[in-house]
């Protein structure tokens, strides 16, 4: 074929764009296969009683977290893999009134147990308001945190305490966090509650509500009666820009601040920014925050196995990306990730548990099903 000079500096600066955005680092793995009959007795671990009830439930979402993100995660991070931990696994669902979920829908799914359409924020298809989570945690008297690494207002956390129909009303779903049955929350969007169109200054709202704003680090208030952070005008900074322990440090503080509530806690911690590191076919920026939300895995796993009164749901509202790890070039000791789209995926998502009542997560179903998991363990406490 012949190819003339202008078709040859076209295919060259073709190949140098496709070639110089986010190129993902390909993965040699040399993994040992050996098993012996001694490591699968210790890797049961401890056991709940069938039909235990939790006093308390920590629920994490990972969004735009699939299978092939946390298979990514096990090649990708050095060391111990949380999600390796968890002893029970079942599978989600995650189609919205669409087939494929956004954000909105699939945040009201696990918040509110019903599907709708995407964009919507704690309402059904109808647009009428959905009783969460949050809210059924308070008429049992017991406490509530959101943790998110976006702006609070978000989709994900937003499905937890607002009730819009649509998403992008970051000032609107902001006004429903002051009269929220919020206890603790940490995260971003400070401006939607202080330089707002409408004039109202949301944080004077906080005061009256007995809440602490804290605007500039994640120092604690042992003594506040409802605590939260609003640590950046729109989103948290990435973990490539030094977001740091963010994530881990104020799971820590929403345990110590939740914990003192013996009608128990709900608290919903999300890594939000996997899924935009999926949207922007950058791999390792998917997979930077992907390894910070299993760091934090681990330490609410810790708490978790210490308290023995705790259920912890790990899961994911969709995949994103398309992400494939396949043989880098026929080698097949060598993985390339690649990604197959910049929006979301219909895939089934992995639902992780453990803690009294894990059992019930394992199996296939909707992904309203774990709000009424969650709701129904809940109902059952002493
Ligand atoms: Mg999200
Ligand atoms: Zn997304």
């Amino acid at each position: 074929m012949k190819i003339t000079f202008t078709q040859l500096i076209f295919l060259i600066a073709l190949s140098l764009i496709t070639g110089c955005k986010n190129e993902p680092s390909t993965k040699r793995v040399d993994r040992e296969n050996t098993i012996l009959l001694e490591d699968l007795k210790e890797e049961q671990g401890p056991t709940f009683e069938k039909g235990a009830t939790p006093r308390n439930v920590i629920l994490v979402i990972g969004d735009g977290t699939g299978i092939n993100q946390i298979s990514a995660l096990q090649y990708y991070k050095d060391g111990k893999i949380h999600y390796e931990d968890f002893p029970v696994i079942g599978l989600s669902k995650t189609s919205s009134t669409s087939l494929i979920t956004d954000s909105a829908a699939a945040g009201t799914a696990l918040a509110c147990g019903e599907k709708t359409f995407n964009k919507a924020i704690g309402v059904n298809a109808q647009g009428q308001d959905l009783v969460n989570l949050t809210e059924f945690m308070s008429q049992k008297g017991g406490s509530s945190g959101l943790i998110a690494t976006s702006s609070i207002t978000h989709a994900t956390p937003a499905s937890f305490y607002a009730h819009h129909t649509n998403r992008n009303d970051h000032e609107i779903i902001a006004s429903f966090l002051p009269n929220a049955p919020i206890d603790f929350f940490a995260g971003a969007g400070l401006k939607y509650f202080r330089d707002r169109k409408d004039q109202v200054n949301l944080l004077d709202t906080f005061a009256q509500k007995g809440f602490t704003i804290e605007t500039s680090s994640l120092k604690a208030y042992p003594e506040a009666k409802k605590l939260g952070y609003l640590l950046a005008d729109k989103d948290m900074p990435t973990m490539i820009e030094g977001r740091g322990t963010f994530l881990e440090d104020a799971s820590n503080l929403a345990i110590n601040h939740l914990s003192s509530n013996e009608q128990g806690f709900l608290l919903m911690v999300e890594g939000s920014q996997v899924d935009w590191g999926g949207h922007d076919n950058d791999f390792d920026y998917m997979i930077s925050e992907l390894i910070d939300l299993d760091n934090t895995l681990g330490r609410l796993m810790a708490y978790a196995q210490k308290d023995q009164n705790t259920l912890i749901v790990v899961t994911g509202d969709h995949a994103t990306g398309g992400l494939a790890l396949s043989a880098d070039q026929g080698d097949y000791n060598t993985i390339k990730p690649t990604f197959s789209s910049t929006g979301h995926n219909a895939d089934w998502i992995p639902v992780f548990a453990y803690g009294p009542g894990a059992e019930l997560f394992s199996g296939v179903y909707e992904n309203t099903m774990i709000f009424h998991k969650i709701k129904s363990l809940l109902s059952r406490q002493k």
